[in-house]
């Protein structure tokens, strides 16, 4: 689905686009119902958008279960009760259930929407925080868009800091990771040109 959004972003094939939806429950509404039928292999996805995706079926059949979402519910729910000191605290439960959907909302509707841009590119994607350390790293949104392969989403400009490449770096280092192409850590040669003028 996330390839379908590169291929096709801003367009109406897009999974989604603030662009087509007019507000962002709609649009998670229709991120949940293409996501669903991909999993349920009710839509087959073109050949193209599947390519070279690790297939991991029983860890994802296990992974969607009820006892496994109950059991994870239930544990987000074990950490509230122990550590939850004010009672009010626990109107953040629901957040914390949904956070998943609620952080791929916040980088597909507001950083197609609002923010600066490095690159004019063909869709709406912008750079929503100029420090990234909520949406650690994913909101160089437009930067991603850009360089869709790069393991470094920040980078372009000086305060750029991408927190997640930080971990891949060190995961790499570790060989727990490997990078794919080691030249994608270099800078392409354009973003090089961009930081010298
Ligand atoms: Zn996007
Ligand atoms: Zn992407």
């Amino acid at each position: 689905m996330h390839r379908m959004h590169h291929a096709f972003a801003d367009t109406e094939n897009d999974p989604h686009s603030p662009k087509y939806d007019e507000s962002i429950f709609k649009m998670m509404w229709k991120t949940k119902t293409i996501y669903s039928k991909i999993a349920s292999g009710q839509e087959i996805p073109e050949k193209r958008f599947t390519e070279g995706v690790p297939k991991w079926e029983f860890f994802d059949r296990f992974a969607r279960s009820w006892p496994s979402r109950l059991f994870w519910g239930a544990a987000y729910v074990g950490v509230y009760y122990l550590f939850a000191t004010e009672i009010w605290l626990w109107a953040l439960l629901p957040m914390q259930f949904l956070f998943s959907p609620i952080h791929g909302a916040i980088i597909n509707w507001f950083a197609h929407k609002y923010g600066y841009r490095n690159y004019e590119v063909k869709d709406t994607s912008r750079n929503f925080l100029p420090f990234d350390f909520l949406m650690m790293g994913e909101s160089y949104h437009n930067n991603h868009h850009k360089y869709g392969s790069r393991p470094n989403f920040g980078g372009i400009r000086w305060h750029e800091i991408d927190p997640t490449y930080q971990v891949i770096k060190l995961l790499n280092a570790l060989r727990i990771i490997q990078i794919k192409d080691q030249k994608e850590i270099q800078l392409p040669r354009e973003i090089k040109k961009k930081q010298a003028a």
